[in-house]
């Protein structure tokens, strides 16, 4: 396939963009441009040319429409918290970043669903529903910072959806512009419809390749005030890995499962000066189970334990105020931050729930193999999903060795049935990787898709797949 040729801004486009969205909301000063070349990975591959802030659907389809007639690249860009390099524009072009649509629309508690902007942040809808009794499940640890638009573009996943299932699962509908300037109007309120392909679902996890999405119809359910939250301590990783298979086993689904490496706890320790009594051994297990009656939960936090003591747990804490939940949630959520100067990658890698034993096997072998790669594990164990950080090291062995250890990890997750992103996406990082969980012509078929929504390539174009390559 030939790449697409893309043209620069010409001072007659800016021009233009100014007449679209208003004079202040495009961007060229340094700073901007800076602010806007990266995600939270902190790669920056290339700078974009301005930063467009629509305020409408209308202002997002005729930025879209002129830059699809001129093929300027465009990347939309949420919170930017993304952790592939999905919001860098790595083509240049012009970043759209959908902060200025920030606001929620309805909540209609009798259908029980919400209607927002794309730029709402995802805590700005849990606080809003959560004060009429309702809930919106989706938790992750950026919530404050990032945006639905982000959510779906990554189906994001997060802490809660071992029991409430993850972004996709909340999604009813969409208003959404295509790269050559239609709006369109997808799903709605309704939790049932058999009535063509769902190209919402098809959204969600396009990685803003296909279209911006402005407006998400979303699912809630009654908020469940009772909850129990319990921390384990456990020889290592390969113990607390059982635990997820084991709760399941029982016909205990909690909301959250997540296992953390000691050595994540230490490294926030050693930041911070704050110490966590977590008793000994190499992993710590943090559950959590929900619900709205306060027996049925007690009873499920009882078989929690029941079930740590048959793993040989140490000593299980329960957190009995709002502080200690506040305080563990506060360490578990600062792991992605602290650790972050010390990650050369950090694959998302997911597995069947009942693999994730197997998965910390597998990864001992190929650490046996690579010996100058050091990791440090944790994450959403109940998923299947485990963040695994990969060192950075400074050996020649170490740089010799790198990249064929993770495609080596990848390429067990693949064997246990797994996939190489539960919830971070391919973006630019990870796309040399799609081959390893594709075949040829399912890729092929994605890329046809990705032809039909966007004719030109202009939309986030070089994430999933290299620009025409
Ligand atoms: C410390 C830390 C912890 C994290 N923990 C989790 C976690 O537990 N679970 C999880 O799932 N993720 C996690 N993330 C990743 C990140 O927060 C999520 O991917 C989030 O959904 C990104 O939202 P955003 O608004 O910041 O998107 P951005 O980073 O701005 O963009 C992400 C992608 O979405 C596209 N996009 C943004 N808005 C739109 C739109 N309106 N229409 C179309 N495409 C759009 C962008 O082009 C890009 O491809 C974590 C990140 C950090 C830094």
């Amino acid at each position: 396939m030939v790449p697409p040729r893309y043209s620069k801004l010409t001072p007659a486009l800016l021009d233009s963009l100014r007449s679209i969205v208003g004079l202040p909301h495009v961007l060229t000063d340094r700073e901007s441009l800076k602010q806007n070349a990266t995600d939270a990975t902190g790669v920056i591959f290339r700078m974009p040319e301005a930063v467009v802030r629509p305020g409408s659907a209308g202002e997002v389809a005729g930025v879209l429409r002129l830059c699809d007639e001129h093929r300027v690249p465009v990347t939309p860009r949420g919170g930017g918290t993304g952790l592939s390099g999905g919001a860098m524009p790595v083509q240049g072009g012009i970043v759209l970043v959908l902060d200025r649509m920030n606001r929620i629309l309805e909540i209609d508690r009798e259908s029980m669903a919400a209607v927002v902007e794309a730029g709402v942040t995802t805590q700005a809808i849990q606080e809003a529903v959560e004060a009429v009794g309702l809930f919106y499940p989706p938790d992750l640890p950026t919530s404050g910072s990032s945006t639905l638009g982000g959510n779906i573009a990554h189906n994001a996943g997060g802490t809660r959806a071992v029991k409430y299932g993850v972004t996709r699962d909340w999604v009813l509908g969409c208003e959404a512009v295509l790269p050559t300037g239609e709006v369109i109007h997808l799903g709605g309120k309704l939790v049932k419809s058999s009535t063509g392909y769902n190209l919402t679902q098809l959204l969600v996890g396009s990685e803003g390749t296909l279209a911006v999405v402005t407006r998400l119809v979303l699912r809630l359910r009654p908020f469940p005030a009772h909850s129990w939250t319990l921390v384990a301590p456990f020889a290592d990783m390969h113990a607390a890995a059982r635990l997820g298979p084991e709760l399941f086993r029982m016909g205990v689904v909690p909301r959250t499962l997540e296992l953390m490496e000691r050595r994540a706890i230490q490294a926030v320790e050693e930041k911070t000066g704050e110490s966590h009594a977590f008793g000994s051994g190499g992993a710590i297990a943090l559950v959590e189970v929900d619900g709205t009656d306060p027996g049925a939960v007690e009873a499920e936090a009882q078989k929690v334990g029941e079930a740590c003591a048959r793993l040989a747990s140490g000593d299980v804490m329960v957190c009995d105020t709002p502080a200690k939940v506040q305080r563990v949630w506060k360490l578990r959520d600062s792991f992605g931050e602290i650790l972050r100067p010390r990650v050369s990658r950090a694959p998302d890698i997911v597995v069947p729930r009942s693999q994730v034993p197997e998965f910390f096997r597998a990864l001992d072998e190929v650490k046996g193999k690579y010996p100058a790669i050091e990791t440090i594990s944790f994450g959403h164990a109940g998923d299947g999903n485990i963040h695994l950080m990969v060192l950075k090291g400074s050996t020649a062995e170490w740089r010799d060795t790198v990249n064929r250890a993770i495609e080596e990890v990848y390429r067990r997750v693949v064997a246990l049935g797994g996939t190489i992103s539960a919830e971070h996406g391919v973006g630019a990082v990870n796309r040399e990787f799609l081959k390893l969980a594709f075949t040829e012509a399912e890729v092929d078929l994605m890329r046809r898709i990705k032809m039909a929504f966007d004719p030109h390539g202009i939309l986030n174009p070089g994430k999933i797949f290299s620009p025409g390559g």
